[in-house]
């Protein structure tokens, strides 16, 4: 099995990325750009060949989410199992998308689909971590009322991550959304508890609640960058950092 701890040239030993729906849409207004996967599939791949074990964990926002249908009347709980299943589409792309760049991937979702994918358990995700495979985490945390957020703070906390990577649509976290204020202020640093109390939106309340209490760090960067995942693991880049000091 190997360490990786020995081998890794970077900082990160262990990272948990989370991919939302709308970064595999690309140009696109729904579902999946074949070119966005492999963006990601060849930013993951520099990752691996650096030394590092990568978890992912996938949204669902470019075929479906809960919430919208919800809006309209239906059941919240049915909608959101939707939502959850939409994760597992994505998912399976990104693990084609992986395996075609010639890494080894396996999707592990929260809801039981077996012919599809394996279910989630913590120790087998970790198995697959220390022999090097990318693990992606379907199926959101499982249960409705939650998002793909929060479910990447809870397997970053279950499998140990360094770090929280979130590629988002912009470079970082503004206190105003840059693409409507031209006058939004960037940080390059913020503590999570400043981010709970100035509500800014980069990820759900209970996403950076769940990473304050874990102490772990959420690193926000653009998915447009082509190669900022690698390049930020190596210790450039451009992201902002969330950190409890
Ligand atoms: N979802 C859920 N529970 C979870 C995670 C996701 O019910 O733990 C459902 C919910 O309906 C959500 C949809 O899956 O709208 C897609 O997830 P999300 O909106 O987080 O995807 P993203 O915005 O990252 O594309």
């Amino acid at each position: 099995m190997p360490d990786n701890s020995t081998t890794s040239n970077v900082p990160y030993h262990r990272v948990l990325l989370k991919v939302s729906g709308e970064a595999l849409m690309g140009d696109q207004a729904f579902g999946i750009d074949p070119g966005m996967i492999s963006q990601v599939a060849d930013d993951i791949k520099a990752a691996v060949e650096a030394g590092v074990s990568v978890g992912l964990v996938v949204g669902g926002g470019n075929i479906f989410r809960g919430v919208s249908l919800a809006a309209g009347g239906a059941d919240r709980v049915s909608a959101d199992h939707m939502g959850m299943l939409a994760t597992v589409m994505n998912a399976i792309a990104l693990r084609m998308g992986l395996e075609a760049a010639g890494l080894n991937a396996v999707v592990m979702s929260a809801i039981e689909t077996p012919e599809i994918a394996e279910s989630y358990s913590q120790r087998r995700a970790l198995e697959h971590l220390d022999a090097g495979r990318v693990v992606i985490f379907a199926g959101g945390t499982g249960n409705p009322f939650f998002t793909t957020d929060t479910a990447a703070a809870l397997r970053a906390a279950e499998i140990r991550a360094d770090v929280l990577m979130k590629a988002t649509q912009v470079d970082g976290i503004y206190d105003a959304d840059p693409e409507k204020h031209a006058s939004a202020k960037r940080f390059d640093r913020i503590t999570h508890s400043d981010v709970l109390a100035r509500g800014l939106r980069v990820m759900d309340t209970a996403a950076v609640a769940l990473t304050q209490e874990n102490d772990i760090p959420i690193i926000v960067f653009s998915i447009h960058e082509k190669g900022q995942f690698s390049e930020i693991l190596r210790g450039g880049g451009r992201f902002t950092l969330v950190s409890n000091d």
